[in-house]
């Protein structure tokens, strides 16, 4: 990967945290002032509650009073002292049992006639309230109300009026106060400020006594002279408008504000409570900053998990092609196999083959080999024949003449004879037979013996002598036809090498070195010319004229060495003449298991 995409893509995660984080917080700071305006306008309708029902408690008071005969014999003309005094303890004692502030009744002067605090300095008895809106609301619809703090008390309170009737005439106003210093104290437990305003916006009630007397804007001059008119706040001066620093809170504030639903003639009072922006600023900000960090653990995670998936996709690709390549090279295996096993099956086809053609060549070379000899052995048995007869016939002459010694003596040279013609039959047949291949001991002297036994005749023929030196027994294990016929072609071939020669020597050596047995067949005759010395053995590979040789001798001697484990090598004599030796093992076991298996095989 290189370095461009990966920067476009980390510029594109932080515009995407950037992005997320200014989404949310907007929508943090919209739902923390949708959290605390819920909350602000729950808490603010629990107070309008709490002020109705006090209000509602007082609702049908100046009305019962307007009724009671006692406050009707008051506006009777005139009253006396006594129904006066009456009048007051019966006011002072509903006063006190109700738990209203204050009960009065007025003449339609606006003069008070009675009154539940009667006595002391501060009796309203005597004071005129005809300025007041409940007074004037009375006169003109029955009833009225009013807020308002006492002109004589100085006590902030609700007043609740209702006309006095006699007959239908207007007689009077009777008066309930309320007492709204316990609403005050409920809303100055608050933590943020609550302010009850009238219907000019001016704090009649807060938690904050500071706040009071205070109008939430600022005042035409109208109202103005009305409140002034009305003596609303009695001795109250109206303070400046409210600003963000008398409520305390730093940034400019939220106003949640709620109509107080008062009872008949209604009021436009409202519940003003504020929301500090701080807090909701410092909830945003939470909101945009967790945000951002779901946002940023968002693309870790989904870096981490493309990575691994494509690290699982890397990984997959290269097990799948893996074992594309096993299962390909498997295939190969399996033909190079197939190949190979059927390589093995020609081998072995040809191998059986080949052995079957060198036997029936070694049976062909004997044969040769007898034709060869046969001329050679009529004359062999013939000569014998002829000194057996000539035995025989002086055998006639030493009887007649009784000559007994003699007669010992003949027989004993003819018994030899024959037992020599028997030899020479014996070692024919024993070559012309197949062989059946045998390992055995054999002792590669009496092999020697008996070739040269065999081939007397032949070589007294040619003139030659041979000569057999070295050691008396060397035993190797093997098959003795075999390894017969290996000396057999060996000195036949020394003989045709001297034949043309004026000397005519062959010896054969024996010898014995480190496990391996050693047979040399040396001859004086013209030696291997170097152009023909690598060709020996080839078989039918032949220098001798039509007749003469098949070239097959060194063929199957080589073969018939081969399979004893050992080797057949020639050289030419330094001193003149060839040399052929024959190596082989004298351990048995090794050699011969070795040239078995084959045969064993098939
Ligand atoms: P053949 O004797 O029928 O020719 P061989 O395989 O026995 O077949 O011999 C092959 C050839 O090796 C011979 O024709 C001859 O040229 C050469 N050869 C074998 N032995 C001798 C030897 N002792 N001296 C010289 N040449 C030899």
């Amino acid at each position: 990967m290189s370095l461009r995409p990966t920067l476009m893509r980390w510029i594109a995660a932080i515009i995407a945290i950037a992005m997320v984080a200014i989404a949310a917080h907007g929508l943090g700071a919209q739902r923390a002032e949708d959290v605390a305006r819920a909350k602000a306008e729950s808490d603010l309708a629990l107070l309008a509650d709490n002020f109705r029902v006090t209000v509602d408690k007082f609702q049908q008071t100046p009305v019962l009073l307007a009724a009671n005969a006692k406050v009707m014999a008051l506006l009777d003309g005139v009253p006396d002292a006594a129904t006066v005094d009456a009048a007051n303890r019966y006011l002072e004692m509903t006063a006190e049992r109700l738990g209203a502030a204050q009960l009065f009744v007025m003449r339609p002067d606006g003069l008070t006639i009675a009154a539940s605090h009667w006595r002391g300095p501060d009796s309203l008895v005597g004071q005129n309230y005809s300025f007041r809106p409940y007074f004037r609301e009375a006169l003109a619809s029955g009833s009225g109300t009013f807020y308002g703090v006492g002109v004589t008390t100085g006590l902030p309170g609700y007043f609740l009026s209702s006309d006095i009737r006699d007959n239908g005439r207007l007689v009077g106003v009777a008066v309930v106060k309320i007492d709204l210093v316990p609403l005050e104290d409920l809303l100055a437990r608050r933590s943020v400020p609550v302010l009850i305003a009238d219907g000019d916006g001016v704090v009649i009630l807060a938690s904050d006594p500071a706040l009071k007397y205070r109008p939430l804007r600022e005042l035409t001059e109208q109202q103005k002279i009305h409140i002034a008119a009305e003596r609303r706040f009695a001795r109250h001066e109206l303070g400046p408008p409210l600003s963000p620093r008398d409520l305390k809170i730093k940034s400019p504030v939220e106003v949640v504000s709620r109509v107080l639903p008062i009872a008949e003639g209604g009021t436009n009072w409202s519940i003003v409570t504020y929301l500090p922006a701080e807090d909701m600023a410092d909830s945003a900000r939470f909101a945009a900053l967790l945000a951002a960090l779901v946002a940023l653990a968002g693309i870790l995670g989904a870096t981490i998990f493309a990575m691994r998936r494509r690290h699982l996709a890397e990984e997959r690709a290269a097990k799948r092609n893996l074992e594309a390549r096993v299962e390909m090279r498997t295939i190969e295996l399996r033909r190079a196999y197939q190949e190979l096993a059927g390589e093995i099956t020609e081998r072995k086809r040809i191998d059986r083959q080949l052995h079957q053609t060198r036997d029936d060549l070694a049976q062909a070379a004997k044969l040769a080999a007898m034709g060869q000899a046969f001329s050679g052995l009529a004359h062999e048995i013939n000569q014998p024949l002829m000194a057996l007869k000539t035995y025989l016939a002086s055998l006639g002459k030493l009887v007649e003449r009784q000559d007994s010694q003699g007669i010992a003596s003949s027989l004993a040279v003819m018994n030899e004879t024959v037992e020599r013609m028997s030899e020479l039959t014996n070692s024919l047949r024993r070559l012309a037979r197949k062989a059946d291949r045998r390992i055995e001991p054999v002792d590669l002297a009496d092999l020697v013996r008996q070739v040269a036994g065999l081939l007397k005749f032949r070589l007294a023929d040619i003139g030659a002598s041979l000569q057999i030196e070295g050691l008396s027994s060397v035993v190797v294990a093997g098959d003795p036809n075999r390894l017969q016929q290996v000396i057999l072609n060996l000195v036949m071939n020394a003989m045709d090498a001297v034949t043309d020669v004026d000397r005519k020597e062959i010896r054969i050596s024996l010898s014995q070195e480190g496990g391996l047995a050693r047979l040399a067949v040396r001859d004086t005759g013209k030696g291997i010319a170097p152009e023909v010395s690598n060709r020996l053995g080839e078989p039918f590979f032949t220098t001798k004229d039509v007749g003469k040789g098949l070239g097959l001798g060194l063929a199957i001697s080589h073969a018939i060495v081969a399979e004893h484990a050992g080797n057949l090598v020639h050289e030419s004599d330094p001193v003149g003449g060839a040399i052929f030796v024959v190596s082989l093992p004298t351990e048995p076991a090794r050699g011969i298991m070795m040239t078995e298996r084959p045969h064993a095989a098939e």
